[in-house]
């Protein structure tokens, strides 16, 4: 028989174990070939085994092989480590097991206060309940869109899109492909997503965005919402927010902002996050990813909306059985998206919330950027590499380009840089592609990290280079 409360202890102490060893490991490795047998190609087992035994299993097999994101020389995609309040409390969101789609309990009753929360940290308007927790800016993308199209098409849910005007969706160049996905799934129709191109800050350029909507307007296809982003994940651009949502009004758009990575930033509050972000508190519907800069454990992420009866519009269909009238004039939470049993999010977002506070969670987005900066710099003043944007929030994007070397082979090294770095394991980048050419990119989420780190990831891409540590040598 399972002595569980043993086995918790145990749990707990793995669990800070391994918080405790990922800084003095590798950033990552490649999974050993028996390992990779046992975590892909397991028999299901006909009888069962003590938690004590699965733990341990956990620890030598799983464990043993992070993606890299609670390391501080992690600086791939956007992925932060977890905060340890997060990490604290999950395991008692899993005891209570509660389905958050809504009703009387602690687990939908306090999802109030983090979404409230949320929308306070980053200036968003919140007319209590206009907003949920998601699994992620993904869905929270869906959400907003849906909502959007229910505006525009009254009638959406009966008639689908059939019988209407096409509805064309504008999104820059740089914007994510969840917005993509979204329009996609929605029925929107791919060959109405309209990409806006951007300038040589890679922010939207609001006079096309002008023009595209006239030309649509003229063409007789419906401008349905604009989706600005605040934080790109390129480079963490930020579109101009302000003229966007101008642009929005004039039109009658549906404006939505993809703040998935950058919202937070604007806790920054300096001048230049100020002039940044002003704009998004005008959005119709705002995405934000607590997992991301906010690091509360996978998943959270959050849509908020201006007005309380759009998403509600959108999705609530209550089955008789699960009417319960005059308990909550706000109705349930699977109301205002497509999920019906929702996990337990609220508490690992407001655990990180209430552990850091606002001031603590003002400081971390400050020391990220500040770490940001000082990348860019020193990416400028070396002389074998290339700043390829404004550090704006906490990405920056940078080529490999020493003194001599053509454009061909420029191009082949950045490409190969980011696998070459992440095999040596002393730090983690990704690549993407900028204006065409192969590009790097640096994320800074974790709030361990230092200057010191960051001129060892410079060292670590000069290393990969010189011992031509790529599985193919670039020609
Ligand atoms: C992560 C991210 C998304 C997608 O969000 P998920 O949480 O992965 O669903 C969208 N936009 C931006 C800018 C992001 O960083």
């Amino acid at each position: 028989m399972d002595d569980l409360r043993r086995a918790a202890r145990l749990a707990a102490d793995t669990a800070m174990d391994h918080l405790a060893a990922v800084p003095g490991g590798p950033v990552w490795q490649p999974v050993a070939e028996a390992d990779r047998r046992w975590l892909t190609g397991q028999p299901l087992p006909a009888a069962g085994r003590p938690v004590t035994d699965l733990l341990a299993d956990v620890r030598d097999h799983v464990l043993a092989y992070p993606m890299g994101n609670g390391h501080p020389r992690f600086f791939g995609w956007v992925n932060s480590p977890p905060s340890p309040a997060g990490v604290l409390v999950a395991p008692l969101a899993a005891a209570m097991n509660p389905s958050c789609a809504g009703g009387e309990h602690g687990g939908a009753l306090l999802e109030r206060t983090a979404v409230r929360w949320l929308a306070e940290l980053v200036g968003f308007p919140h007319p209590p309940g206009a907003g949920l927790l998601t699994s992620g800016a993904s869905m929270a993308t869906i959400i907003a869109l849906a909502t959007a199209r229910q505006r525009a098409v009254g009638d959406v849910r009966e008639t689908g899109l059939y019988g209407h005007r096409p509805l064309a969706v504008y999104v820059s160049a740089e914007g994510h492909s969840c917005v993509h996905k979204a329009a996609e799934l929605l029925g929107l129709g791919g060959r109405y997503i309209r990409t806006v191109p951007v300038d040589r800050a890679f922010r939207m350029d609001v006079d096309v965005l002008r023009r595209l909507i006239r030309a649509d307007q003229e063409a007789g296809i419906r401008p349905l919402v604009v989706a600005a982003s605040a934080g790109t994940v390129n480079t963490g651009a930020i579109d101009p927010l302000g003229d966007v949502a101008e642009v929005a009004r004039e039109h009658g758009l549906w404006f939505h902002v993809d703040g998935a990575y950058g919202a937070l930033g604007v806790l920054a509050d300096s001048s230049d996050a100020r002039r940044a972000f002003a704009g998004m508190e005008l959005a119709d519907s705002l995405a934000l990813d607590p997992h991301k800069w906010l690091g509360v454990p996978v998943d959270a992420g959050c849509v908020l909306f201006r007005d309380l009866a759009g998403p509600r519009d959108a999705f609530s269909l209550v089955p008789p059985y699960l009417r319960e009238d005059g308990v909550d004039e706000l109705g349930w939470f699977s109301e205002y998206g497509p999920e019906q049993t929702r996990p337990f999010r609220a508490l690992r977002v407001w655990a990180t919330i209430a552990h850091l506070g606002r001031d603590g969670i003002a400081c971390r987005v400050r020391h990220s950027m500040g770490l940001a900066r000082s990348l860019a710099t020193m990416v400028e003043a070396a002389d074998d590499f290339e700043l390829l944007a404004p550090a704006i929030t906490s990405i920056v994007a940078f080529r490999y380009r020493p003194a001599g070397v053509d454009t061909g082979t420029a191009e082949a090294l950045n490409q190969a840089i980011p696998a070459a770095v992440q095999r040596r394991g002393h730090a983690f980048i990704t690549g993407t592609r900028l204006s065409g050419s192969a590009a790097l990119r640096a994320c800074i989420l974790h709030p361990d990290t230092t200057e010191a780190d960051l001129a060892l990831l410079l060292q670590e891409i000069r290393e990969a280079v010189v011992r031509r540590d790529f599985r193919q040598t670039p020609r």
